[in-house]
């Protein structure tokens, strides 16, 4: 959208009118009422706020997306932004869900042999169980779907029979609705099994929930195009053999997912649970995305576990919520689950494209030097006098920014 070019560049009232105008929304003035967050946690006294930005032009499956994210991290939101830009001149991404399904656990120490074949003559008992336990989502076309069981050892001789459940939750990511449906399966198989079950509860490795995602870009798109294919793989290649770059790898990936999910009024923390334990799968924990040049081209993939909803949880409570999901066009949970991991892909672009080429530090110290002015105590208009200043040092600290602050205040 025209509007959002050089959207940087305007000022805060600019940037505000063209989403209320954009996308007709009221909410973009209103907090949490008291009685609304009182209500969501326990021991409530205020709520805490973090920076909500967007990051326009993000095509995907060929449809333009403004991306909104809640971050406090300075240049998440601008690599955002800008590894739209290059993206969108090689086409945009393409992304699939490959499955949505949520998988919750019910676990028993140190089984008796009859647990397998009681279980395997309960299977269609345990079915009417599971959909009698929530026949909402059974009437809106979820509901349990899969059973399957294994035996695991654990340290100590013991052993745990563990009933996986695989439970589609429809457009909620549903860790109450499958651990419902876990607690009734347990209620059920505890007497005929005659031992208490470890635990019922859903599974943050939420692998029958991925998401699928490609990009492909042309290095004439881009700085050093002789030599940027190459340095993009091997710092690919670097994220897959050592676990102390792939973390770092992941991070900036998570960047950008963990402010769209906040956002968006999903949990953050049972994405992150998911996305490293499945960057961990192989026993090995390695970057989740892989870039390789193939035939002069630039190709990046991913696929991860994405679990987020577009209902349940706090989403309908929360106005900013609701205001996200409408800048990105009332997407459906499956569209959800393929902007979030696009939006992962393109952050991971944008971080090794740094890296590879200024180096992250240069980018960071110019968004970061706002931050650090402004924790020096200066005022709005001292951090305009002050911000090219700063921006020119070699090295800006703290001390440096207080000198300078005072000098400009004599
Ligand atoms: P909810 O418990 O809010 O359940 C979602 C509800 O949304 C459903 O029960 C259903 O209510 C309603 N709904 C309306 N329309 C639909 C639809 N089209 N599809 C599905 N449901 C619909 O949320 P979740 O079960 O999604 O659980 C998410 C919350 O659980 C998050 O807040 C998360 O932080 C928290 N959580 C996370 C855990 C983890 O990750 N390990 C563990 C425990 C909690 P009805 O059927 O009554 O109509």
């Amino acid at each position: 959208m025209e509007i959002f070019n050089k959207f940087y560049k305007r000022s805060i009232q600019e940037r505000r009118q063209i989403i209320i105008d954009t996308f007709n929304h009221a909410d973009l003035f209103s907090s949490l009422h008291q009685d609304t967050y009182d209500n969501m946690i326990e021991n409530a006294i205020t709520t805490y706020e973090i920076p909500f930005g967007v990051a326009p032009g993000l095509i995907i499956n060929n449809k333009s997306y403004v991306i909104p994210m809640a971050t406090e991290e300075p240049s998440v939101i601008a690599a955002q932004a800008n590894a739209a830009k290059i993206i969108a001149m090689n086409g945009g991404l393409t992304a699939k869900v490959i499955n949505k399904d949520m998988i919750g656990q019910l676990a028993f120490y140190n089984p008796k042999e009859s647990f397998e074949s009681i279980l395997e003559n309960e299977l269609e008992v345990l079915f009417k169980i599971a959909n009698d336990a929530k026949p909402s989502i059974v009437n809106r076309g979820g509901g349990l779907k899969k059973i399957t069981w294994d035996t695991k050892h654990s340290d100590n001789n013991g052993s745990f029979f563990i009933i996986y459940a695989s439970i589609d939750t429809q457009e909620a990511m549903g860790a109450n609705i499958v651990n419902t449906i876990m607690e009734a399966l347990k209620n059920h198989l505890e007497p005929l099994f005659e031992q208490e079950a470890t635990m019922a509860i859903l599974s943050n490795l939420a692998d029958e929930s991925l998401v699928e995602v490609e990009c492909i870009l042309d290095p004439s798109t881009l700085k050093n195009s002789e030599t940027i294919a190459d340095k993009i793989q091997e710092a690919s290649a670097f994220a897959q053999v050592d676990p102390y770059r792939a973390s770092t790898h992941n991070k900036g990936i998570m960047n950008g997912i963990d402010a769209l999910t906040l956002v968006s009024g999903n949990d953050t923390r049972a994405i992150e649970a998911g996305v490293h334990a499945y960057a961990a799968r192989s026993g090995y924990y390695k970057g989740l995305s892989q870039w390789q040049s193939i035939n002069g081209k630039l190709h990046g993939t991913m696929t991860l576990p994405v679990s987020v909803g577009t209902v349940g949880g706090t989403i309908k409570l929360n106005p900013k919520a609701q205001l996200a999901h409408e800048i990105l066009g009332r997407p459906t949970k499956e569209e959800l689950m393929i902007i979030i991991a696009a939006v992962g892909l393109a952050q991971n672009f944008a971080a090794l494209y740094a890296l590879t080429t200024d180096g992250i530090q240069k980018g960071h110290m110019a968004l970061q030097a706002r931050a650090l002015i402004l924790d020096c105590g200066a005022t709005t208009s001292e951090l305009d006098v002050l911000l090219p200043k700063v921006r020119n040092l070699k090295n800006p600290d703290k001390n440096t920014i207080m000198s300078l602050l005072d000098e400009l205040r004599q």
